[in-house]
């Protein structure tokens, strides 16, 4: 299997190079040269298989130029007992919905699927390559992909991981996530200035030719973790197919039956990663894109207008509070027959002009893959509660968007077909959001919250959240947006 570039398809390079290189020469994002077909009957011989085989099943097919080996250890090292659940993404059945749980690892959300094994996929990667510099990992954050960055690079040999975030940008329990992190090849900086001057400022570093060079001669060299690495795309396909897998297992579905997804929505990866699935032959119907008061992917997909130019909402659900969604030019690089000067003429409109208009073929085909819906603030609240009231299940905000969406498809449509309703976080990561959704008392530090949720649900607090309450800050440092260089430096332990 070869990847190309959306923007350039005679651009040819094997998982190894996708993966280390993260994004193409182009600005192009790299996509599989074609999806590997899975039969009915290959399916069917995943269904005794857990987690980590049937991910290893998957990999192997888009990796090609890894060994089963390589591909094993990695599974092994990310999917073990870090995660909280023996079934890492547990499917669990509550009346007619069914909520594939993504948020056992060690962060309490779902991007620790991918960045659990990116790391190992990453070092292995570069030796492949012949690269024997240390990968030094830079990333800005609005919250979640950070910690989750940290606790996937933590330790891992070969790398070191610096983080950036907004010292006003993110919640008091995600900070704590973030500067109690206890591997020895971390670094945590905050910002001064919000997270569009974070982001500006590693984007910065990344293009500046000295730092490279200064880092190079340390034996080092910098990457990136970020959500359109095809190896942060390749670990989530495997998901779809484990939910169904335990769909079928579980007596809900017979094998080749169809069923739907719901997929809470930001950067468009994980949704991609099940329209992948589906393409792959994964019995998968609708895919229903879920956006919360930022709409940008609702109008999109009814109008067939991309148009990042308007309010941007901050809501309860963070993760997906995003109005240009990167992993879209995937999908469009597919539905407009592979055409990679109409995709880079409508990205760079879409970084000029903050907008790009698709013709109605495309839109057609959209049409016929995908829903699309909106929760605003109050009908997310809502789901929170119904769900809660009617069945003693507690969803975090980012999900509850998914529900509503779900629900509202459902009676606007009238699909009976069994639907999986992707869980991206664990409710606690998002206490006071979900305290005040249930109409009790919001107020307080992030631990009273936590203990109060406690009470009012029963549902077990995980021990990483829990722990924060008790371990040491250690990284208390704050730079200028100008300072970022220097902080990167220091942080390395290269004199400035
Ligand atoms: C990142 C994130 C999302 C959005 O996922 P995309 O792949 O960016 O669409 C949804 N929910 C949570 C909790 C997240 O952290």
């Amino acid at each position: 299997m070869t990847y190309l570039s959306t923007r350039n398809h005679r651009c040819s390079e094997s998982a190894a190079a996708a993966i280390t290189r993260g994004i193409a020469p182009d600005g192009g994002l790299f996509v599989p040269d074609s999806l590997p077909p899975i039969s009915q009957e290959m399916l069917a011989s995943w269904l005794p298989l857990d987690y980590r085989a049937r991910a290893a099943a998957v990999l192997a097919l888009f990796l090609t130029d890894f060994s089963h080996e390589e591909l094993t250890q990695a599974i092994d090292a990310a999917y073990g007992a870090n995660f909280d659940h023996p079934a890492i993404a547990p499917l669990r059945t509550v009346g007619s919905l069914h909520f594939l749980e993504l948020w056992h690892g060690p962060t309490c959300a779902f991007k620790d699927m991918a960045l659990q094994l990116l790391p190992h996929l990453m070092t292995r990667a570069a030796a492949k390559r012949g690269d024997t510099r240390e990968i030094v990992i830079l990333t800005a954050t609005s919250g979640d992909t950070g910690k989750a960055a940290l606790a996937g690079f933590r330790n891992v040999p070969g790398t070191r991981i610096l983080v950036y975030y907004p010292k006003e940008g993110v919640s008091p329990i995600q900070r704590l996530q973030m500067v109690t992190e206890e591997g020895d090849n971390v670094g945590v900086c905050a910002v001064e200035g919000n997270f569009d001057d974070t982001q500006t400022g590693v984007k910065r570093i990344f293009s500046d030719w000295s730092i490279a060079e200064r880092l190079d001669r340390q034996g080092m060299v910098l990457s990136s973790a970020n959500s359109i690495n095809w190896g942060r795309l390749v670990p989530q396909i495997v998901y779809y197919f484990h939910a169904y897998l335990e769909l079928v297992a579980a007596g809900s579905v017979s094998m080749g039956e169809r069923i739907n997804v719901c997929v809470p929505t930001g950067n468009f990866g994980n949704i991609l990663a099940a329209y992948y699935a589906r393409g792959m032959g994964l019995p998968i119907g609708r895919l229903i894109c879920a956006s919360n008061a930022n709409r940008v992917l609702t109008d999109f997909f009814q109008s067939g207008s991309y148009d990042r130019n308007r309010p941007f909402y901050t809501t309860i659900s963070p993760s997906m509070d995003i109005l240009i969604s990167s992993n879209l030019e995937r999908l469009l690089f597919d539905l407009c027959g592979r055409n990679d000067r109409q995709l880079a003429a409508w990205m760079e409109s879409l970084r000029t002009t903050g907008h790009y208009t698709v013709p109605d073929a495309v839109c057609d085909r959209m049409r016929a893959l995908f829903a699309a819906g909106t929760a605003d603030e109050n009908a997310t609240r809502q789901a929170i509660r119904e769900v809660f009231e009617r069945e003693g299940y507690l969803c975090d905000p980012h999900t509850a968007v998914a529900v509503r969406v779900y629900e509202d498809y459902r009676q606007q449509t009238g699909d009976r077909t069994p639907a999986v309703i992707v869980s991206t976080a664990n409710p606690y990561k998002f206490a006071g959001s979900v305290l005040q959704a249930l109409g009790a008392d919001g107020n307080g530090d992030e631990f009273e919250r936590i203990d109060r949720l406690h009470r009012l649900s029963g549902l077990a607090v995980p021990s990483s959240l829990a722990d924060l309450r008790c371990k040491p800050e250690r990284f208390g440092a704050c730079c200028t947006r100008e300072g970022m260089e220097n902080a990167l430096l220091a942080m390395l332990g290269i004199g400035s």
